[in-house]
């Protein structure tokens, strides 16, 4: 609050401003030096169907550490998007997904579709379809086998038509695109009808307290049967207890993800999770 009653109170909330700034720049600074470097890892958290359980796909989700500590992504990414980082950063974090999901094809695990999540920042550079195509030709993966995932605030970007036109391209391509944390922005359903999206995701803020609240509850079941009338499918994030699962599966959500199926795996958590998978179940759903 500026609240500058006298000079020494405006001295002060200057200072407080300036080490603020001073510290998102530093942040920026080495979020810039450690994508160079290939230091922005991965985690990927499971999706699954909620008819039988059987997994779907993964979301992938950029993890950083600064000085051996771990960096939220509400930090982080913020800072790369204002600073258009989030060109360089989503790049980073898509090229690692497509070499897990090679490995993870080359192990006999049918890894189904993996989801990266993309800024407006990334959709507006001239050469994002041409991106994405050279890199899933990289690794060899079908672009049915991939999904970006942006928020509805995305689609009420200053640059509309260069939005559209990406999307159209990864359409073209046969890329998927989710709506993610679906009805906590500002979109309207004429977006849902103008832009090519083929799966919501129903925020988590929804699921929390969707067995309690029946507001919740509501919005969880019309933003279902609005999808299903439109022909998408629904995926719930977020989905945390049995009861959580039981509720939406009986609602005719087509997918879940939360910590109640996997949190965001690395490393020898994400191998366990593999090995507890039959080697090539994964039904193919859009
Ligand atoms: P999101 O896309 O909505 O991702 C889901 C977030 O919910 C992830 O947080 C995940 O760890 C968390 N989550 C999943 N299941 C549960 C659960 O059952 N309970 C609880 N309490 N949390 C759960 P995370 O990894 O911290 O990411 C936060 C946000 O940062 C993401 O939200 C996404 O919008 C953004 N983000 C992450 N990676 C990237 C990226 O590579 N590019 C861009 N543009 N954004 C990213
Ligand atoms: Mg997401
Ligand atoms: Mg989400
Ligand atoms: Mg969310």
């Amino acid at each position: 609050e500026a609240k500058a009653t006298n000079r020494g109170g405006y001295r002060v909330f200057h200072t407080g401003m300036r080490r603020k700034v001073e510290e998102r720049e530093r942040l920026a600074a080495r979020l810039k030096a450690d994508i160079g470097a290939g230091r922005v890892d991965i985690a990927l958290q499971p999706q699954v169907s909620l008819v039988d359980g059987s997994h779907i796909g993964f979301e992938v989700l950029a993890r950083w550490s600064r000085a051996g500590r771990h960096v939220p992504p509400q930090t982080f990414i913020p800072v790369a998007e204002e600073t258009g980082l989030i060109v360089d950063l989503g790049r980073a974090v898509t090229e690692r997904a497509l070499a897990a999901a090679r490995r993870m094809r080359d192990d006999g695990f049918d890894y189904g579709v993996i989801a990266v999540n993309v800024a407006a920042a990334q959709l507006r550079t001239d050469d994002f379809v041409e991106q994405i195509a050279a890199c899933l030709a990289r690794h060899d993966i079908a672009p049915s086998s991939f999904e970006i995932e942006i928020t509805e605030n995305v689609l009420l970007d200053r640059a509309p038509e260069k939005i559209l036109s990406a999307l159209v391209g990864l359409k073209q391509l046969g890329v998927l695109i989710a709506l993610d944390d679906f009805g906590t922005g500002y979109a309207s359903l004429t977006h849902l009808k103008q832009f090519p999206v083929d799966r919501l995701k129903i925020d988590r803020s929804f699921v929390r307290d969707s067995t309690s609240d029946p507001g919740d509850a509501a919005i969880c079941r019309a933003t279902i049967g609005l999808a299903h009338s439109l022909g998408l499918k629904v995926v719930a994030e977020g989905i945390e207890t049995e009861e959580q699962r039981g509720f939406l599966a009986s609602q005719g959500c087509d997918f879940g993800q939360g910590y109640l199926f996997g949190k965001p795996l690395q490393g020898t958590a994400l191998a366990q999770y593999i090995d507890a998978r039959p080697a090539s179940g994964c039904r193919r759903m859009t």
